[in-house]
């Protein structure tokens, strides 16, 4: 393959894995009512250890965590959160979709809105873009079918080149390039290539 055919390859797969990035995000979101897969339940100090998985809303930081909730399955990642701090609940409930990283984060929040500690934006904002996971996404899933679809035979083309040019054949096609002088592949036209330093090193000791 050419140097521009690989390129336009890349470039399409990165294109393709960018146009289903989203829609595919789109597709795992989870409605408020269906069941969520079993996952882990964190309480007390294990809770508290953790962050709240996503930014809280005020200037007031929320207290630590005491009890989290967290499953996960393909392209699907479920936070359900709940703190504590003098009588004021507090929670978090975020899913956060998209392969490999998330792209979509679909957040709501609940807490004492009599406080006026605790002012900030209205609660159960609208579905947020993840700018990492939308543009990573595509790069990561587009080099990687690249090169699930190109390694195996570039690896095959190299060894067989190598294993070639120690047979004294051309590279391009096999043929034997015994007693050749004319500095091309008489079968296909290809030049060839003057051994490499090491291989001349190499010979040069086998005649010592
Ligand atoms: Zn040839």
């Amino acid at each position: 393959m050419t140097r521009r055919k690989r390129l336009t390859l890349l470039l399409v797969l990165v294109a393709l894995a960018g146009v289903a990035n989203v829609p595919f995000a789109v597709t795992r979101l989870h409605s408020r009512t269906q069941p969520k897969p079993r996952g882990e339940n964190y309480m007390g100090d294990d809770a508290a250890r953790r962050e709240w998985p996503a930014a809280t809303p005020h200037t007031r930081r929320w207290p630590a965590p005491h009890q989290f909730e967290y499953a996960h399955e393909f392209g699907f990642h479920y936070y359900n959160v709940f703190g504590e701090q003098s009588g004021q609940r507090f929670q978090m409930n975020v899913q956060l979709t998209g392969w490999p990283l998330p792209v979509l984060e679909d957040k709501k929040m609940w807490w004492d809105w009599s406080d006026p500690t605790l002012k900030g934006p209205e609660p159960d904002p609208a579905l947020r873009v993840v700018p990492s996971g939308l543009i990573l996404n595509p790069i990561i899933v587009g080099v990687g079918l690249y090169l699930i679809l190109t390694l195996p035979r570039d690896v095959f083309v190299f060894f067989r080149a190598r294993r070639r040019r120690k047979r004294g054949r051309c590279i391009g096609c096999g043929y034997s390039l015994t007693g050749n002088t004319s500095g091309r592949c008489p079968e296909c036209g290809r030049p060839i290539a003057a051994p490499a330093p090491d291989d001349r090193a190499a010979e040069h000791a086998a005649f010592q």
